[in-house]
């Protein structure tokens, strides 16, 4: 029954995708990062997912997420990693949970150790992001030093983050890499067990000499492309699809509008179909006048504005026989049609990532397994 915006999440597609990652890391562990619910695809049903696919990690950005993550799964053992940068206030909210914590101020460090606080820590090296972590080798050298002679703290590891990993061929990633290895491997040496770990989606499926111990894939456990290309060409399935039906029919007569602003007028007779989605719900008000959706198989303009909560498309097309409470494919494939997530993207040139991310509260979640329910279904 058709539903005013919904996303189906397929999990097993999730877990397919982490398993064959997992390959790809070749005996490095997965860290899956389930950040912002899940890229979208709801936090906690995608990191069961990912375990099951064979992920030992979890990673979030925030404490709050981290709290959350834990309480939504009931399990005290998987270890969560949070990214971010954490205030005074955010350090214990993640510590109560367990969370390993990223550091790379001897201020931070030495505070933690001061405390008396058991955490484990990963400390980071800025080999070129330019965001967080320290850029000076010598501090992180000191962060390291602290950490690993305070009883309390456990020096977990030792990592950094690409800047152009998704920009193959150039030359900024092997700089980062060897900037990396040059601190990390003496770290390793001198604390032996410390995790070494650099690598997101694209750099595990860019180049092996950046797997280290651990790698921190997001994007492409969701099926999603790093390199914003169709994901089948590196063997990754889409666990998302988004959906919505035709809520209203209406014939435009040559010089009728549709939408705000009346930024589509009908030329000729076009038939217009209201479909109950929009900004609100994440579906980008810059698709106005250029996105696309999927009707009975076939590829149906977008036409005018989106707003809030409805966009127009032209359903005019000779024999596509629209009718009210027809499904209406935004992301996904129906017959032999697909519109991707990186498709959607290209349109309005921005990355896979926001497109899914942006999907708010308010697009119903529903989670199966390759059509079927799972144990987790709902959660
Ligand atoms: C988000 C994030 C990742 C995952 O990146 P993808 O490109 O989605 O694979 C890995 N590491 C860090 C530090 C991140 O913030």
């Amino acid at each position: 029954m058709a539903v005013r915006a919904l996303a189906r999440v397929n999990l097993c597609a999730i877990e397919r995708n982490v398993a064959r990652l997992a390959r790809e890391a070749n005996g490095s562990a997965v860290c899956a990062v389930v950040k912002a619910d899940g890229y979208g695809h709801g936090m906690v049903p995608s990191a069961r997912a990912a375990l099951r696919g064979g992920a030992t990690w979890l990673a979030v950005a925030t404490a709050g997420e981290a709290r959350d993550l834990r309480a939504g799964l009931g399990d005290d053992a998987v270890r969560i990693l949070v990214f971010g940068a954490l205030s005074d206030a955010e350090l214990p909210v993640a510590l109560d949970v367990g969370a390993d914590v990223s550091v790379w101020t001897v201020a931070r460090a030495e505070a933690m150790a001061a405390s008396g606080r058991a955490a484990r820590v990963h400390v980071k090296l800025d080999s070129g992001l330019g965001r967080l972590g320290t850029r000076d080798a010598t501090e992180a050298d000191a962060v390291v030093e602290v950490v690993a002679g305070a009883d309390a703290l456990e020096l977990a590891g030792a990592w950094t983050h690409f800047a152009t990993a998704d920009e193959r061929g150039d030359h900024f990633f092997g700089e980062q890499l060897a900037r990396f290895k040059a601190w990390a491997e003496p770290v390793r040496a001198a604390h032996p067990g410390v995790l070494l770990h650099a690598a997101n989606s694209a750099a595990l499926l860019r180049d092996p000499a950046s797997h280290f111990d651990l790698v921190r894939p997001g994007v492409a456990i969701y099926g999603l492309d790093p390199f914003g290309e169709d994901p089948a060409q590196r063997d990754l399935e889409p666990a998302l699809e988004l959906t919505s039906y035709v809520a209203a029919l209406k014939t435009a007569e040559a010089g009728d509008s549709a939408g705000y602003g009346r930024r589509f007028v009908a030329a000729r007779e076009t038939l217009i179909a209201t479909v109950p989605i929009g900004y609100g719900d994440g579906w980008r008000r810059a698709l106005g006048n250029t996105g696309e959706a999927l009707l009975h198989g076939r590829r149906i303009p977008l036409v005018g504005t989106v707003s809030m909560d409805n966009v127009t498309f032209d359903v005019s097309a000779a024999g596509l026989g629209a009718k009210l409470g027809d499904d209406v494919v935004l992301i996904g494939a129906q017959g032999a049609e697909q519109i991707t997530a990186e498709d959607v993207a290209r349109a309005i040139d921005t990355i896979n990532y926001e497109i899914t991310t942006a999907l708010t509260a308010r697009v119903a979640r529903e989670h199966h397994c390759d059509g079927a329910g799972t144990p987790d279904a709902g959660t």
